[in-house]
């Protein structure tokens, strides 16, 4: 069996009360059995605090209760989980052990990525000179997972292993790239939508006059029409969608030049999101075989994000953290983000 993950992936570490964010935070973490039996078994006065903030989600199962704010009933003042700081990490259940540890299996090939819903999995990200995975390789093949089509997976991990040499390390810009990821995508939806699963050369052609100021303020608008997790979100992208949209061609390119020349990193940063977005969500297409929405997410995110951080230079790891908690994680947004952008349109979402 193949494992892969990215190359950075050892230098993580949790920064516990010193996260500018925190994962403890919006999200119902769903308690497995093994998990209750060790807390009913956890020393007092830390197994009342626990049964006393157990609840139960919409469906039904049991979770840690959020506070008005949205926080873990067990999170600390100093930033810190009860259990963790009073019992042990060995203690924690799957989820929050695991946190942000995303981890994919199809039977023959396991990969791990860090979600940039964490803030220091996104920096590590932003400051990687690239986006390298290291696999290992024990030897005994195995298939894939019943329900997954071994052509498909196959086509995909050809098709992504192009997709990400020509993201990393391609020599044309970042928006060129992209576009070449979209327009290859379109061909390989076609033929996954024919069940003809041979691969594709990446090659494609270049992009005419991309971004617009007009079309990155409908993507945020579009954005800013899913489920929010916090209420700001939503208002922070209509507010960037009505600046790009006032503003005239000579400010954009003004705007646009002033954050390139005071982030030089910008292309690599926006190259190792790409990156990592298609080594994250592009095998999913084994699934419901949406390869080319997926690709148009990927897209999507970067020209987002981009546009979003000229207005916020420096902050590039915080909008990434929270993109991907408001989209990246939560399955209804993201489904809804890629079903929209599956319908094509010769320059895709951008
Ligand atoms: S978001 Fe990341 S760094 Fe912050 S507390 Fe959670 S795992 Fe640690």
């Amino acid at each position: 069996m193949i494992e892969r993950r990215p190359d950075y992936y050892t230098d993580f570490h949790c920064l516990g009360g010193a996260c500018p964010d925190t994962c403890c935070r919006d999200w119902s973490v769903v308690l497995d059995e093994d998990a209750l039996a060790d807390y009913a078994a956890a020393p007092a006065p830390l197994r009342e605090r626990i049964a006393g903030n157990l609840a139960a989600d919409e469906d039904g199962d049991v979770c840690f209760r959020l506070d008005e704010e949205g926080m873990c009933a067990l999170l600390t003042p100093d930033g810190l989980c009860a259990i963790q700081r009073d019992w042990g990490e060995a203690h924690l259940c799957a989820h929050c052990a695991a946190y942000p540890r995303f981890t994919e299996e199809y039977g023959c090939l396991t990969e791990t990525a860090l979600a940039v819903s964490c803030p220091e999995a996104a920096r590590l990200l932003l400051d990687a000179p690239r986006f390298a995975l290291m696999e290992t390789d024990d030897g005994v093949d195995g298939p894939p997972f019943d329900g997954v089509d071994p052509g498909l997976l196959a086509m995909l991990e050809q098709t992504r292993a192009a997709c990400l040499g020509l993201l990393d390390l391609g020599p044309n810009p970042i928006w060129e790239k992209l576009h070449i990821l979209l327009s290859c995508t379109q061909a390989l939806q076609d033929r996954i939508d024919a069940g003809n699963y041979n691969g594709l050369d990446v090659c494609g052609r270049p992009l005419p006059d991309f971004p617009l100021p007009s079309r990155a303020a409908d993507l945020l608008n579009l954005l800013a029409g899913l489920d929010p997790l916090r209420p700001d979100w939503p208002e922070l992208l209509k507010k960037r969608a009505r600046q790009l949209s006032a503003l005239a061609p000579a400010d954009y390119a003004a705007l646009r030049s002033r954050y390139e020349r005071a982030n030089p990193r910008w292309e690599r940063q926006l190259a190792n999101l790409a990156c990592y977005l298609v080594f994250r969500h592009w095998h999913k297409a084994v699934n419901d075989d949406l390869l080319y929405g997926r690709a148009a997410f990927v897209c999507a995110a970067c020209c987002a994000l981009y546009h979003l951080a000229l207005f916020q230079p420096g902050e590039e790891a915080a909008l990434w953290t929270r993109f991907s908690r408001e989209v990246e994680h939560d399955a209804d947004n993201l489904d809804a983000l890629i079903w929209t952008l599956s319908r094509r349109s010769p320059a895709g979402p951008l």
